[in-house]
């Protein structure tokens, strides 16, 4: 018995394997191509302050459209990039894209007061990355407080001393530090407090079946008192029902992400979002969001 089950994984853990290593080859080269034609775009996700509704960022997700593959999702994508170098490319790129975008929407208007750009665990071990953001700040005449760089668990994971030192000036610049998919991953509570975080992002997971996991309340609930007590602003993401809103709310989480609010929107979509949304602000009735 134990011996067919070690085959069964055997072979699984082959066939994911081959999966693997097929994306790396098919979509390594196309994403090459893509990324030098400019054919990779940024859509914009709505994050909104739980008490009074006004818009409190955005997070730019990548989106990558190939003209035979279709549409390929950054959770494929991302991977492929990571194990084929070309993630510090596509880093790059974002920020790039991201300062751009801010100037256009003010220049529209449309005030976005932070956007999150995703970095991955290498961008860390880049010491040129805070000398880097620093001149796309200056070259866009951008306040630093107008971009947020989002880390994974993996990088509070990297022992790399490095890492630390450039999370650090990426802070001293004035740009916000957000710790995404908090929960997941193995990072020490420890850790948290020894980064220089301004923002903890609460994995969606926990928010899936929130109203019916008391489990998860509980989680929520005490990683909101953390967080606050060290001064972080609290994100909860993935939040898709009213229930799971009025939950959080009482919870005094800081900030809500999700597709109850939108989904991630191409930029001129999420500037008639914005305009739509103040609308709706001005009008709700008696809510906190039309005294502010
Ligand atoms: P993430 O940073 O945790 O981003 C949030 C993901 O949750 C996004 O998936 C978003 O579309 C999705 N989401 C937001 N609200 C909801 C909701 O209410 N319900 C559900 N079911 N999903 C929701 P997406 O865009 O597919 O991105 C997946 C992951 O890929 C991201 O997770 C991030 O880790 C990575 N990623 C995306 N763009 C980039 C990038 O430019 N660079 C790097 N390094 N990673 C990226
Ligand atoms: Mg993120
Ligand atoms: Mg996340
Ligand atoms: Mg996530």
């Amino acid at each position: 018995q134990a011996k067919e089950d070690g085959r069964g994984t055997f072979r699984f853990a082959n066939l994911e394997k081959n999966q693997v290593a097929q994306d790396r080859l098919v979509l390594g080269s196309a994403l090459r191509d893509s990324l030098a034609k400019g054919m990779l775009n940024l859509h914009y996700q709505p994050q909104v302050r739980t008490h009074t509704l006004e818009l409190s960022g955005v997070e730019a997700l990548s989106r990558w459209h190939h003209p035979h593959l279709g549409n390929i999702f950054p959770s494929r994508f991302i991977a492929v990039a990571e194990e084929t170098g070309q993630i510090e490319a596509i880093g790059r790129w974002s920020l790039l894209e991201a300062c751009r975008q801010i100037v256009k929407w003010d220049g529209d208007g449309v005030y976005v007061p932070t956007v999150a750009v995703n970095l991955s665990a290498v961008h860390f071990r880049n010491r040129a990355l805070p000398e880097h953001i620093a001149a796309l700040l200056k070259d866009h005449n951008l306040k630093p407080s107008r971009l947020t760089v989002e880390i994974t668990e993996s990088v509070m994971m990297d022992s790399s001393s490095d890492t630390e030192e450039v999370l650090q000036s990426i802070r001293n610049l004035g740009c916000g530090l957000s710790m995404d998919d908090f929960g997941t991953g193995y990072s020490s509570l420890s850790r948290l407090t020894r980064l220089p975080l301004t923002e903890i992002k609460i994995d969606r997971s926990f928010i899936n079946d929130f109203e019916y996991d008391t489990n998860a309340q509980a989680v929520t609930m005490a990683v909101i008192g953390i967080g606050s007590r060290l001064g972080m602003t609290v994100v909860t993401e993935g939040v898709e029902t009213e229930q799971q809103r009025a939950l959080l709310e009482e919870l005094n989480c800081d900030v809500m992400q999700g597709y109850l609010f939108a989904k991630p929107l191409a930029p001129d979509d999420l500037e008639k979002w914005v305009k739509h949304h103040q609308t709706i602000r001005a009008i709700l009735p008696d809510t906190k969001a039309a005294k502010t």
